[in-house]
């Protein structure tokens, strides 16, 4: 089984009258539990690849198996049941709701689950907070918390559905390097605990030595595939001529 699975997709978007080809032919498949990033320069399709397998947009052609269901011509309010359902979002300016306390924030996406009753609300809000380390700061506003108490905020929130996959676009692009490192380790630990399947976008090498796996995007297109055992990667670099295999090339060539 894998839990996301994309066969030949392409994405266009309409500028005025001009067309931009954001992503051309993408075809990948992730097994469950994979620690992935999709690197790559900015304007390359990053944001774009992950809004589709969120279900947040949908193709211009092909077809997005998640779970090993197809996605594929369903209807707005269907892909926002799967969302709600198996995907938990992480983004770049952490999106917290100002008004609401750390707890209320994390809560919120359950509030449109009718199956989570009240209590077993409340536990998962204090679970999750635990999980990230912020059970003393539940009744603190966004504003009350630094930028790496509230991307671990966004954390908490987006585990509190019990995703299958969790979506992080550029987690760490509003973080010093230290507090993205410890985001990541974060991330990574929670990974580890409960085999939950991670892709996050980046364009920071220290943040893709971190990842099990690389998908390389230029131009809207695969340039490589990555593999990393131990602290090496095994590269394929253009995903088209599968022979051409860089082994052992480090992270940071
Ligand atoms: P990245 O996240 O890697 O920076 P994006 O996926 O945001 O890249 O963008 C890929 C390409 O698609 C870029 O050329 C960008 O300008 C274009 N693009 C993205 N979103 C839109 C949109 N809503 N309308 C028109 N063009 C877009
Ligand atoms: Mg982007």
């Amino acid at each position: 089984m894998s839990v996301v699975r994309i066969e030949h997709v392409y994405k266009d978007y309409l500028l005025g009258d001009q067309k931009v080809q954001a992503l051309k032919d993408i075809t990948l498949s992730f097994d469950p539990g994979v620690f992935l990033a999709i690197a790559g320069p900015s304007g390359s399709g990053k944001t774009t690849l992950l809004n589709l397998i969120g279900c947040i947009d949908t193709p211009t052609s092909g077809r997005i198996f998640i779970n090993d269901q197809d996605v594929s011509g369903r209807t707005a309010d269907e892909l926002a049941d799967l969302r709600n359902r198996t995907i938990g979002f992480i983004f770049q300016t952490f999106n917290l709701l100002p008004v609401l306390s750390a707890a209320e924030n994390v809560e919120y996406p359950l509030l449109q689950r009718a199956d989570v009753t009240k209590e077993e609300r409340q536990r998962r809000v204090e679970y999750f907070l635990d999980i990230v380390g912020l059970a003393k700061f539940a009744d603190h506003r966004p504003n009350q918390l630094s930028g790496g108490q509230r991307q671990r905020v966004a954390i908490a929130r987006a585990l509190a559905v019990l995703p299958s996959i969790v979506l992080a676009d550029e987690p760490t692009a509003n973080l010093d390097h230290k507090t993205g490192e410890e985001i990541l380790n974060l991330m990574k630990k929670i990974n580890r605990s409960f085999n939950t399947t991670f892709i996050f976008s980046t364009h920071d090498k220290r943040v893709i030595a971190k990842a099990d796996r690389l998908v390389r995007v230029d131009d809207g297109e695969i340039s490589a595939l990555g593999v990393r055992s131990e602290s090496r990667w095994s590269l394929a670099r253009n995903r088209r001529s599968t022979d051409v295999v860089a082994q052992n090339q480090q992270a940071n060539n």
